[in-house]
């Protein structure tokens, strides 16, 4: 029985490359377990009178190589083991991305879409007045992550810079521009994603942009400015969803014709992606299922699973979520000899820039949109080939490669540092 455990899963990756990597015992012991779990109870008066008790975790995996990083997510299905997934594979993120940052995750167990704009912000506030000992600029920085965005950031740093007395931007990234946030952070994960699809296609598919077809699953933020950077770089747009369902183009070309800001407004007058005109509505696993060269999924873990993993027909999947695909349906698209771009390589174009309006906030500067995009650019190249080219070496799939680099580095920060 396939395990769906994001936790789990992590650790199942992790023991997978202890055949390339030697690991010592202890500092293996050390990377299994997070260095903190913190779970806090947030007790929020609706507007309808009502009192609802929330419960909100931030964990912190490790910070051998800076302080810890992560985003927070609101969503009914947080748990704590799904946060201490996603703050594992933070640490090997930053790692692999080489940025001085450790890992850490946050998230509230929280139907967003129930609440008011005012209730989010009282539950945001409480948050952060329960995490106030454990986040700081040099200690633990938050960002945007699932159903959290540039506002909710705006009243992290408004509220931590309330409790300490003076205004504090470095505490969390993903910030308005108008509070110091980075030109180019709220596309940069996408934007990011699309850079690894353009070089894996060169690298696997041996094609041009230009004639390669994509599935997009998930059309937040980082699904929508993915699929807003290919359309840029000229591929086809074939299929895209979001929670309510998927789309696939109705035109004779078989791919979206509207321009990406026409996408964008007329999802946001009709509820969903699936709801626009000219589309066929499809559903979900349809999407996942479409007949592409490339699929994106950009929602949610465990996405892609044993039952449906030998139904894929893309021959390359670029991950933009965390986690989308179980360890079972790795090993069967290794077997269908399906390339896949890890999340952890994917995905970290958001933790680059977010490290970048760090180091501006923390020097008082702003850079120009165009040198945030061209030090992503050239960050997510050498992380991307530097992968490529320990696969190649070493004749193992993608993911292992990115993993036995990150995790190589952690441990590697943690011995210099006398870490036991
Ligand atoms: P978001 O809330 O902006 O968007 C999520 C999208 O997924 C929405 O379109 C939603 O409708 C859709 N969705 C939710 N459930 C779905 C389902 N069952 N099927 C299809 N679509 C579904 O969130 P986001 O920030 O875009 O994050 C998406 C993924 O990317 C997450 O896994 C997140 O951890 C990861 N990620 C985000 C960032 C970032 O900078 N925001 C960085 C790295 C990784």
């Amino acid at each position: 029985m396939e395990n769906e455990d994001p936790f789990a899963n992590a650790l199942t990756q992790l023991a997978s490359i202890t055949d390339i990597l030697s690991v010592d015992p202890e500092y293996y012991e050390m990377l299994k377990s997070p260095i903190r779990e913190i779970t806090v109870s947030l007790p929020l008066k609706l507007s309808n009178g009502n009192a609802v008790t929330f419960t909100g975790y931030r964990v912190q995996h490790n910070n051998a190589r800076g302080p810890y990083k992560g985003g927070i997510r609101y969503h009914p299905g947080v748990t704590l083991s799904e946060v201490k997934a996603l703050s594992m594979w933070m640490t090997w993120k930053s790692a692999l991305i080489d940025i001085p940052f450790g890992g850490a995750k946050g998230g509230v167990s929280v139907d967003p879409k129930k609440l008011t704009m005012d209730e989010l912000e009282r539950l945001t506030r409480k948050y952060i007045d329960a995490l106030e000992e454990e986040i700081g600029p040099e200690v633990d920085i938050p960002a945007p992550d699932l159903n959290t965005n540039p506002q909710t950031m705006a009243w992290i740093m408004n509220e931590y810079s309330r409790l300490k007395g003076h205004n504090v931007p470095a505490v969390v990234t993903g910030k308005p521009i108008e509070l110091g946030g980075s030109e180019g952070r709220n596309a940069a994960t996408g934007r990011g994603v699309a850079i690894c699809v353009r070089e894996a296609v060169q690298a696997f598919l041996k094609k041009d942009m230009k004639s390669v077809t994509v599935a997009v699953q998930g059309f937040g933020n980082v699904g929508s400015n993915t699929v807003k950077t290919l359309m840029e770089m000229g591929a086809k747009l074939v299929a895209i969803s979001d929670v309510v369902g998927g789309a696939k183009a109705k035109s004779p070309s078989g791919t979206f014709e509207q321009s990406y800001e026409r996408l964008i407004d007329e999802s946001n007058k009709a509820g969903s992606i699936s709801k626009i005109s000219g589309v066929e509505e499809i559903s979900n696993e349809e999407v996942l299922e479409s007949d592409v060269d490339v699929l994106v999924p950009a929602a949610l873990e465990n996405q892609i699973i044993e039952a449906n993993a030998n139904k894929i027909k893309a021959r390359l999947i670029v991950e933009a979520a965390n986690g989308p695909t179980t360890p079972m349906a790795d090993k069967i698209l290794g077997r269908m000899e399906v390339n896949v771009i890890p999340d952890i390589l994917a995905n970290s174009g958001g933790v680059l820039v977010s490290y970048f309006e760090w180091v501006q906030n923390l020097n008082r500067d702003h850079w120009t949109e165009e040198i945030v995009n061209d030090r992503l650019e050239s960050k997510m190249k050498k992380a991307f080939y530097d992968v490529l080219a320990y696969s190649q070496k070493n004749n193992v799939d993608v993911r292992r490669a990115a993993l036995v680099l990150a995790v190589g580095r952690v441990v590697s920060a943690m011995k210099l540092s006398g870490w036991h």
